[in-house]
C-alpha cells in the first residue's frame, strides 16, 4: 500500500479515521493508532477513549462489597490484636481502656465486615453485562 499523500512511498500504515495509507512522514501515533496529521488526529483521540472506555474492566458492585468487607476484617483483626496486646501488658487503667476501645473497634469493624458481605451475597452476578 502506498501513501495517501505521497503516492511514491510505501506506507506504514492506516489512518484509523479515514482509512487511508500513511507513510512515515504522515503518520501521527495517537495512544496505539494511526492517524492523519491534522484533522484526523483528533478523531482517532475520540475513537481511542471510547474503545479505552469499553476495555476498562470494570469491577462490579459484588466484588466491590467483597473488597470492602475484607478490609473491615483486616482491620478488626488489627484492632483485636491491639486489644489484646493492652488488656494482658499494661498495668495501667489508661491502657486497659485504650484496650476496650480497641476491643469495641473491632467489634464494630466486624458487623461493619458481615454487613457488607452479607450486602455482596444479596447482589446477583452479573446483573446488567447483557446492555
Ligand atoms: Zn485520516
Ligand atoms: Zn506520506
Amino acid at each position: 500500500m502506498q501513501c495517501f499523500y505521497h503516492p511514491s512511498v510505501l506506507s506504514i500504515g492506516t489512518c484509523k479515521y479515514c482509512q487511508k495509507g500513511l507513510c512515515k512522514k504522515c503518520a501521527r501515533t495517537i495512544g496505539e493508532a494511526l492517524s492523519c496529521k491534522g484533522a484526523c488526529e483528533k478523531r482517532v483521540a475520540v475513537l481511542n477513549e471510547a474503545v479505552a472506555e469499553e476495555e476498562k474492566p470494570e469491577i462490579d458492585a459484588r466484588t466491590a462489597l467483597r473488597r470492602n468487607a475484607i478490609l473491615y476484617l483486616v482491620y478488626a483483626g488489627l484492632f483485636l490484636l491491639g486489644a489484646g496486646g493492652s488488656l494482658t501488658l499494661s498495668q495501667s487503667e489508661a491502657g486497659k481502656v485504650a484496650g476496650y476501645v480497641c476491643l469495641g473497634s473491632a467489634a464494630a469493624l466486624l458487623c461493619g465486615a458481615a454487613y457488607t458481605w452479607s450486602t455482596a451475597r444479596r447482589i446477583p452476578p452479573e446483573v446488567d453485562r447483557e446492555t
